[in-house]
């Protein structure tokens, strides 16, 4: 999870996301995890918790939904039927489990950013490993896997399909739309802080309503600085665009 490049209350909502449907390695099974029916997480609305007389951390604000890859865990029991899941190497009779957790990639979709959260893969014949998003892997899966996939996976780069349709609907250059992506990425940002600063104000109105006068500095937390690496900083270029 160190390796992970996201913020660090991304990690932690992700985490536990991941813990809650039993695929965090030691949580424990779910009772029905094929009953599942969306790949996709999307973050809380901080509003609607409960803080207490603590308030609200603005990385929790920024917080981006993501999409579980994990090809051989149960909540996709469904999709595989009796497939057998392939090996990367070839191996007649590959025995495809997890090993460890995976790691998160960023993705930019027209809708902002997300995550696709992949597993990391040991075939147990052969003892080899690899991560679930690995092209190579991916073009042995039927179509059926690799249709659910909000992106093109390259080993460099990876495009999201509402990019690719935006680009042949609009007929854009790559530049003008890595342009509107990150205006619409910093558009998000900044809204979402503007839900925290109400989301501070409301809290100390009630505070005020219930105990007085009491000023709102006993809450502030030293953090609440604003992250602005929660969104990291992502900065779409023309040449990320045309990977394709
Ligand atoms: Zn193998």
């Amino acid at each position: 999870m160190t390796s992970w490049s996201c913020s660090q209350h991304q990690k932690l909502w992700m985490r536990t996301e991941l813990q809650d449907l039993g695929l965090w390695p030691g949580s424990p099974p779910v009772r029905n995890p094929g009953n599942a029916i969306s790949l996709w997480r999307l973050p809380p609305q901080p509003q609607l918790l409960d803080m207490g007389a603590e308030l609200p951390s603005p990385n929790f604000f920024q917080l981006h939904p993501f999409f579980i890859w994990k090809p051989e865990s149960d909540i996709m029991v469904r999709l595989r039927n009796n497939c057998i899941l392939p090996c990367l190497h070839g191996c007649p009779y590959p025995n495809v489990v997890s090993a460890v957790v995976g790691r998160p990639r960023v993705i930019v979709g027209t809708g902002g950013q997300y995550y696709i959260m992949s597993s990391r893969l040991c075939c147990k014949a052969c003892r080899r490993f690899w991560f679930a998003d690995s092209p190579r892997w991916l073009e042995k899966l039927p179509k059926r896997f690799t249709n659910l996939l909000p992106a093109f996976l390259t080993y460099k780069k990876a495009i999201c399909k509402s990019v690719m349709d935006e680009l042949r609907r609009t007929g854009h250059s790559p530049g003008d739309m890595a342009n509107q992506v990150n205006e619409l990425m910093q558009l998000k940002y900044e809204r979402a802080h503007l839900a925290y600063l109400h989301a501070i104000e409301s809290v100390r109105e009630a505070e005020a309503g219930v105990y007085g006068q009491r000023t709102i500095g006993r809450f502030v937390r030293k953090e609440n600085t604003g992250e602005k690496d929660a969104w990291c900083g992502i900065s779409v270029s023309s040449y990320y665009l045309t990977a394709y």
